[in-house]
């Protein structure tokens, strides 16, 4: 089962956890609005608070006081389409004979039904579908046998997929990266103490300083009593598999991932979508808030090279209302982005437009938006995308929609473009995006938009890796 969602894990000396982890959590509610939930420690026991809704929603006063501890993790749940997910609200956490584990999970394996199959036949019992308990089970079988450091080698070297992990294990708080690194995952340092999250805005949030990113492949352990950590790099691959619409889409603008500030490579992404399929119109504008950085990138490629078309703002966001996927059937999905969107007319009537997104899924933004821009008395709508055509599912971590809901999984961009109403349409190449990246194509996860996925997905793609673990003795630290 996907998971599509923030994670937090932090160690403090001597103040409570909960109220930083609150904090961060708000900081990545973009990356999941369906539950929230913290566990702590406080060096005798685990507390725990798990919530359906919002982060706002799911935590108050008593609930925040009642987590002890300066030790914990926290977690955001993306909500999948089709309805609430009860059972798989996280943290997860079980106590078993040698300690108590809660875990946190950004990701998707693709091997959960094999390990699961093969823990339920020695007795392990689950309680809910997600992957996350299939982790958890793994890693409290390798503890009973295995220190921290090796359970958790022999839990990686078992697992394949993405998953960006906190967990934490009695008061010791712990983040793992998939050896690929497909989802992020960041290290900072706080006044006093340490911080792992899902991206780098959760760490301004604190106060804190952006240390690094997790590595592909490495665990790192944060000391209990907030003073530091160890790290170590269990698995080593030839090729990463960073997901490249975290950079369009999925992240904040304002978050640095994989050493590259998300804004800046939208940008970056912007001019070149300029470059490669610019056309000098009146104005300009972006979809909120998707299309900002994109639009503005653009715009100022165009005026470098001397197009008179005007950056403006023509559609005004309703921001109270969640994301249009949410929305579980079509027809609330179109109404939802009505409600969404509304045009600025000075800035549409009687001009030429050109409106900017980052992605285009099913069609269903761009198709009500080409009619609303026509309604408020556009001219002519050009429609530009920050991103190659989405042709393939998401197997590794984001809810995008099943392979016959994509519009580009079996149309051309010629078709596309008269199914959405538009007067011009034209997407981003893939090459714009290894180039603003700075990274090879095999360095990537581009599986939704080439078909081609780095992990064995049901025959859909190949492994292109080689396993190896970077030492035969995984117990000694590397920094
Ligand atoms: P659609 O309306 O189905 O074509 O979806 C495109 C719109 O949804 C764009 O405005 C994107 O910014 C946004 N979007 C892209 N990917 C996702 C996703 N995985 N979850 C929610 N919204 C998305």
């Amino acid at each position: 089962m996907q998971e599509k969602c923030g994670v937090v894990g932090i160690s403090l000396p001597d103040r409570n956890a909960a109220r930083p982890l609150y904090y961060a959590l708000y900081a990545l509610q973009h990356r999941g609005q369906e539950s929230a939930g913290i566990v702590t420690h406080d060096g005798f026991q685990q507390h725990e608070h798990v919530e359906m809704g919002l982060v706002g929603d799911a935590f108050d006063e008593s609930s925040l006081s009642a987590l002890n501890g300066s030790n914990g993790i926290g977690h955001t749940r993306y909500p999948t389409a089709g309805g609430v997910n009860e059972c798989c609200a996280q943290p997860f956490s079980v106590s078993f004979k040698s300690g108590s584990l809660g875990l946190a999970h950004n990701g998707n394996l693709v091997n959960a039904g094999d390990v699961r199959e093969e823990l339920a036949s020695l007795g392990h019992a689950f309680t809910s579908n997600g992957d996350t308990e299939v982790i958890a089970h793994d890693l409290a079988r390798n503890l009973l046998e295995a220190d921290l450091v090796r359970a958790i080698n022999s839990t990686m070297n078992r697992i394949h997929g993405s998953y960006s992990l906190t967990i934490m294990h009695d008061e010791t708080v712990l983040g793992v990266r998939d050896p690929q690194g497909n989802r992020p995952l960041v290290l900072g340092e706080l006044e006093d103490g340490y911080v792992l999250a899902s991206e780098s805005a959760a760490i301004d949030t604190l106060d804190g300083d952006l240390i690094r990113d997790v590595r592909p492949g490495e665990l790192v352990v944060l000391h209990p009593e907030g003073t530091g950590y160890d790290s170590y790099r269990l698995v080593d691959r030839e090729h990463t598999a960073h997901c490249f619409f975290e950079h369009v889409y999925f992240a904040r603008p304002d978050s640095v991932i994989d050493d590259r500030l998300v804004y800046d490579v939208r940008r970056t992404l912007g001019r070149q979508l300029w470059n490669e399929s610019g056309i000098e119109t009146d104005v300009v504008m972006p979809i909120p808030d998707s299309g900002r950085a994109f639009a503005s990138g653009y715009a100022e490629a165009a005026g470098e090279d001397g197009a008179a078309t005007e950056f403006a703002e023509g559609l005004m966001k309703n921001r109270y209302v969640g994301r249009t996927f949410i929305m579980p059937t079509q027809n609330e999905r179109e109404r939802a982005v009505r409600l969404k969107l509304n045009p600025i007319k000075s800035t549409i009537e009687d001009r030429s437009v050109t409106v900017i997104d980052d992605s285009i899924v099913r069609g269903t933004t761009s198709t009500q938006l080409v009619a609303l821009l026509r309604d408020a008395g556009a001219e002519s709508v050009h429609v530009r995308i920050g991103s190659p055509p989405i042709l393939a599912p998401c197997y590794l971590g984001i809810d995008m929609a099943t392979r016959e809901e994509l519009i580009a999984s079996n149309k051309t961009v010629a078709e596309i473009e008269e199914d959405i109403g538009a007067d011009s349409l034209a997407y981003l190449s893939v090459d714009a995006i290894t180039t603003a990246l700075d990274r090879e194509s095999t360095d990537l996860c581009l599986g939704c938009v080439t078909g081609e996925y780095p992990y064995d997905i049901d025959g859909e793609g190949l492994d292109r890796n080689v396993s190896r673990p970077v030492t035969d003795d995984p117990a000694g630290a590397d920094d």
